[in-house]
This record gives structure tokens, C-alpha cells and sequence, in this order.
């Protein structure tokens, strides 16, 4: 099969021929319809810090996707060839603590998809049964595609109850984009979203946002006034990884108010502790998606209207990887979506 490998230590990617992947008896190969270009990737691909410490090459890359199931192990009985998947890009130990106990992404022995473990930028993927999601038929392939980080948006957005509530997004990268639309769609007041890259203000505003911010221009409290947001935001999501914006976050928040935290910085960030006492804010860290309340989560919204397509804003072939990349890492995108098909 062709796939995208990382073939030896250092920058780039290469589109080589790669063994299809063998299953086990609880595996399922799915062959790869498209799939979704992460920061991760783009970590990978550019062999910073984290990349050169965690990445043990030659190894496939990616862990957005959707496939059709091809081959199923002799334990396998919930999938069949023909079904429409994506993989949880978490592969747990099903042993430790919070595995045994149900709560599968709290696994403290996780192993990541095109991480440490071969992935999904390739003509076949495989994965054990328990981490693939079965889609309904019609589901747009494209939306079905990113499902993880949809995932972490929605796993993030519904960390605190936001029904009727202000919400602050920081970042409106691919995963901030959709955040706005799930917490919109989850029935919060006001969502105000924060971004240096205009691009990404306006397609913050067609995802749903109330009222965009440039934190160059505006501080957070700017709307308050025109909104009626008398004494902060309720819940903010730390979607950009800029010590700033969760700086400013703090300052911004009401009494009381929650602050989900997706976005990884690069560095340490110091915090104004006697704020967040004084204001007694809840401050949570999100990683991944709860496997698998979130995936229902994400199904169910879908299928009551949630529209986050307009997230997606370049597609390309995988052998046009090296312009789906630049798109990717250009900021002028939402998600980029490559198609294993053309
Ligand atoms: P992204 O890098 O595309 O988006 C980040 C956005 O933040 C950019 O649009 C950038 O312009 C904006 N930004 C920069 N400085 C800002 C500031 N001061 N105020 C407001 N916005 C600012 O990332 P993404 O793919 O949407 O992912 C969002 C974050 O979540 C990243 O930090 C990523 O590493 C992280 N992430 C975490 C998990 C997890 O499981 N915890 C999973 C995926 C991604
Ligand atoms: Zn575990």
C-alpha cells in the first residue's frame, strides 16, 4: 500500500510503498477513505522537540480518518466489511486503574495513532475493535473524517454546563471553529471568540460566534457592554496554547466560572493564583475524548442539526500531501482534508 512515512529521523514526510498492516484476532482493517491533517502532524512532519523525543521512525503517520472495514479479526463481531468508521486515536492498556473502572480516557498507559503506533495517512489502518466508531450510513465523509478532533472540541466544549452561558473561546484554530458551533448548538448565550488571524475571525463568525475579538486590537472585556455580560464570561475554552490568551482568560472570567484547557503550550505559563482563588474559577484539563460518551456526543448533535462543515476549508489528494501540509501550516485554513481515494 502507499502511505505517508516518517522514514528516518529528521524533516519531512515521504509517500512510499509500506506492508499492509496485519491484525490480530480483536483487529479491524479499514481501508482509508480521507483523512484530516492535525498539529501534531505538522510536529511531526517538522521534527521539532517534542517529535525528535517521542517519535520512533519509520512510522506512519496520521489518526484523523474515515474508512470502510475490509477485514475483521475471528473475535471481532460488532464490524463487518462495508461498514463506514473512524478510529479513536487512543489506543488504552484496558488494565490500569481507570480503564478497569470505564473511564478509558483517563488511561495513564495510552499509545497514540501515527504517534507510537503506525497510522492512518496510508491506504489501510489497523486498529482493535474497541477503538473503532461506527458511523450511520450518509454521514458526510468529509465531517466523519475529523471526528477526532471534533471530538476534542466537543470534549471540551461540554466540560462545563453552558446552557444559557457566556462562553469565552480562545484560538479559533480548526478545533476552536468547532467549539463554536457545539456550544451554540448546546444552547450557550453568547460565544465570543478571540483570534489574531482574521481569516479565522470570519470563519469564526459563520461557525456561530456572537462577536469576534482581535486580541491585538480588543481586550476581552470589549463586548461586554454591547452583550450584556455583566460580570465575565461563565466558561472559557483555552483553545490556542498562548500564555496570554489563558492570561487574559483569568482576568475576564465571573465568579465562579470554568476554564477548559485543550490548547498545549510550548512553554510554562505563570498564573495569577490569587485571581483564580479569589474568583474561585475551576480550571480543567482536556485531553482526547471520553470513549465513548463524547463519540455519541458528537453522533447525536450531528444528527440534530449541529453543521460544523464550514470548519473544513481545503481538500486535497494524498499525493498532493506536500500543498496539504503548507495549508495546514499557513493559519489561512480551517481543517484540510486528504482524500486516499483519488
Ligand atoms: P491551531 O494551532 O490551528 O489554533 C490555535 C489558534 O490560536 C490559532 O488560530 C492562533 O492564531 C490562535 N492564537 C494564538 N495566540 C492567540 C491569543 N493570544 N489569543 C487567541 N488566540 C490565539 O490549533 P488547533 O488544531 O485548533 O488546536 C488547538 C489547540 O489544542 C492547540 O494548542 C493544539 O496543540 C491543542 N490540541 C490539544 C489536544 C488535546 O487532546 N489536549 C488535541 C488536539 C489539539
Ligand atoms: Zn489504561
Amino acid at each position: 500500500m502507499l502511505a505517508l512515512v516518517k522514514t528516518g529521523p529528521g524533516p519531512g514526510l515521504e509517500l512510499t510503498d509500506a506492508p499492509i498492516p496485519a491484525i490480530g484476532i480483536n483487529d479491524v482493517l479499514i481501508r482509508v477513505h480521507k483523512t484530516g491533517i492535525c498539529g501534531t502532524d505538522l510536529h511531526i512532519d517538522s521534527w521539532d522537540g517534542w517529535a525528535a523525543e517521542t517519535i520512533k521512525p519509520p512510522l506512519v503517520v496520521g489518526h484523523e480518518f474515515v474508512g470502510e472495514v475490509v477485514e475483521v479479526g475471528s473475535n471481532v463481531a460488532d464490524f463487518a466489511p462495508g461498514d463506514l468508521v473512524s478510529g479513536e486515536g487512543h489506543v488504552v492498556c484496558g488494565r490500569c486503574r481507570h480503564c478497569l473502572a470505564g473511564r478509558r480516557h483517563l488511561c495513564a498507559n495510552s499509545i497514540g495513532l501515527g504517534v507510537g503506533r503506525d497510522g492512518a495517512f496510508a491506504e489501510y489502518v489497523a486498529l482493535p475493535m474497541t477503538n473503532v466508531w461506527h458511523h450511520w450510513r450518509g454521514i458526510d465523509e468529509e465531517v466523519a473524517a475529523i471526528f477526532d478532533p471534533f471530538g476534542n472540541a466537543v470534549h471540551t466544549a461540554l466540560a462545563f454546563p453552558i446552557l444559557g452561558e457566556d462562553v469565552l473561546v480562545s484560538g479559533a484554530g480548526p478545533i476552536g471553529l468547532m467549539a463554536t458551533a457545539v456550544a451554540r448548538h448546546a444552547g450557550a448565550r453568547h460565544v465570543v471568540v478571540c483570534d489574531p488571524n482574521p481569516f479565522r475571525r470570519e470563519l469564526a463568525l459563520r461557525m456561530g460566534a456572537t462577536r469576534v475579538i482581535d486580541p491585538k486590537e480588543e481586550g476581552l472585556a470589549g463586548p461586554f457592554a454591547e452583550l450584556g455580560i455583566v460580570e465575565g464570561y461563565d466558561v472559557a475554552l483555552e483553545m490556542s496554547g498562548s500564555p496570554t490568551a489563558l492570561r487574559n482568560a483569568i482576568e475576564a472570567m465571573a465568579h465562579g466560572g470554568g476554564i477548559a484547557i485543550l490548547g498545549i503550550p510550548s512553554e510554562e505559563i505563570a498564573l495569577d493564583v490569587n485571581t483564580i482563588v479569589f474568583k474561585m474559577l475551576t480550571l480543567r484539563g482536556i485531553y482526547g475524548r471520553e470513549m465513548y460518551e463524547t463519540w455519541y456526543k458528537m453522533t447525536v448533535m450531528l444528527q440534530s442539526g449541529l453543521d460544523i462543515k464550514a470548519a473544513i476549508t481545503h481538500r486535497f489528494g494524498f499525493r498532493e500531501f506536500e500543498a496539504a501540509f503548507a495549508a495546514a501550516r499557513g493559519g489561512d485554513s480551517g481543517k484540510v482534508i486528504m482524500d486516499w481515494q483519488a
